[in-house]
Formats: structure tokens, sequence, C-alpha cells
């Protein structure tokens, strides 16, 4: 399956709910879920009783649309949280939790995950000193995570600017002087800012 390049707003209309995929204006009266309510389509003012297969499917396709990632890998996030002792769905969101993109947008260093993506994939981040490009690294404890040298001059005005107006979950350090941020732990689920029903996700993997 390609990469999505419609609307986002209408993956959010999609869901039913906010995804916060297009930053500041996913708090603005211009955020088209609050505009327009309904499912996107000729049909959309119709909402259908979901079948338990379709209300699994979406919950998979709403946590999917969240972190910005294909099928495949997420797939593999699933296979590898099952093989993790602990509950499943758990184990599933730390993973996507510690996603490098996700960490760069969770530290307040971009307006949204896919911004975050593109910074971190032109090559803008270090990862303990070394440039990271890859979106989908998993940070561990410890790691830090900071601008690089070259692009601070570049970047500082505008992260700080976002940086100010976004919390950053207990499980990161912030240091806006250094435009860096530490892990400190594995990340605490209660601080997600979505509500989603895992076990319905690996529900749907099982089948
Ligand atoms: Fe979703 Fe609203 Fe943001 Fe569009 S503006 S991506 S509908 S939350």
């Amino acid at each position: 399956m390609g990469k999505y390049i419609g609307p986002k707003c209408r993956l959010c209309r999609r869901e039913g709910v906010k995804l916060f995929l297009r930053g500041d204006r996913c708090y603005s009266p211009k955020c088209a879920l609050q505009r327009r309510p309904t499912l996107p389509g000729q049909h959309g003012r119709f909402r259908r009783r979901l079948t338990l297969y379709a209300l699994r499917l979406r919950e998979k396709q709403k946590l999917k649309r969240i972190y910005g990632v294909r099928e495949e890998q997420f797939r593999r996030y699933v296979e590898w949280a099952k093989e993790f002792k602990g509950v499943t769905g758990e184990a599933l969101l730390k993973f996507l939790e510690r996603r490098l993109d996700n960490v760069v947008y969770r530290a307040g260093f971009a307006v949204s995950r896919a911004q975050a993506r593109q910074l971190v994939s032109h090559g803008h981040f270090l990862v303990n000193g070394r440039v990271t490009n890859i979106p989908s690294y998993l940070v561990e404890e410890g790691d830090i995570i900071e601008v690089k040298p070259q692009s601070k001059e570049k970047l500082k005005a505008f992260i700080r600017e976002i940086a100010n107006r976004r919390p950053v979950p207990s499980w990161l350090t912030r240091d806006l002087e250094g435009l860096r941020v530490q892990v400190n732990a594995e990340p605490t689920l209660d601080e997600l800012e979505h509500a989603v029903d895992t076990s319905l996700i690996v529900e749907y993997y099982s089948r």
C-alpha cells in the first residue's frame, strides 16, 4: 500500500475524531472535523452501525494514522509487541511512542508528527551525537536527541516558538537552550494524547 497523499482532514472525518495531523490548525476553529463532523464522501451524513470487524479495523486505522505509519511497519510493531512480556496493546503503544519522529514531536520541536518526520529525514537531528535520519528509529532510555549544530541557527526561533506552547511528557526532559531532549524512562501511557482501544487492534491482527 502506497503513502496516502490526500487531504489529512479527511482521515479525521473518516475516524470521527481529531487525529491532530495539521499542527496549529487542529486547535483552531478552522478544524475540518469541527466544521463538518460527517463522514467524507457523498453519503457521509449517514453513519452506519459498525460490525465488530469494522470496529477493529477503524481502531487500527486510527492508531496507524495518528503515528503516520504504513501497514507493513505497523504489522511489524504488532508482531514485536506480541513477543513482549506483558500486555500486547501497551507494548505496541510504547513502540510507537519510541519512534524518533514521535519523540521530536512530543518534545515540542515540530507542530505535527508529519513535520517531525520531515525534519528527521532531512537530517536535522542527532541521536547520541550521530546524525540519524530514520524517522522509525526507536529511542532507548538514556538517549539524547538534539538538533544538529549546523541546523540550530535555522531552527532555533521556530522550535522555541512551538515548544513554549507544548507540554512535554514526564519521560522526556527538554532543554530548550540546547535544543535537546533526553529520554529518562520508557514512555508512560497515561500521558498519551489520544484514547485508543488497543485490545481491538490486537484482536484485528489475531483473526
Ligand atoms: Fe484533523 Fe482538524 Fe487537524 Fe484537520 S484540522 S487534521 S480535521 S484535527
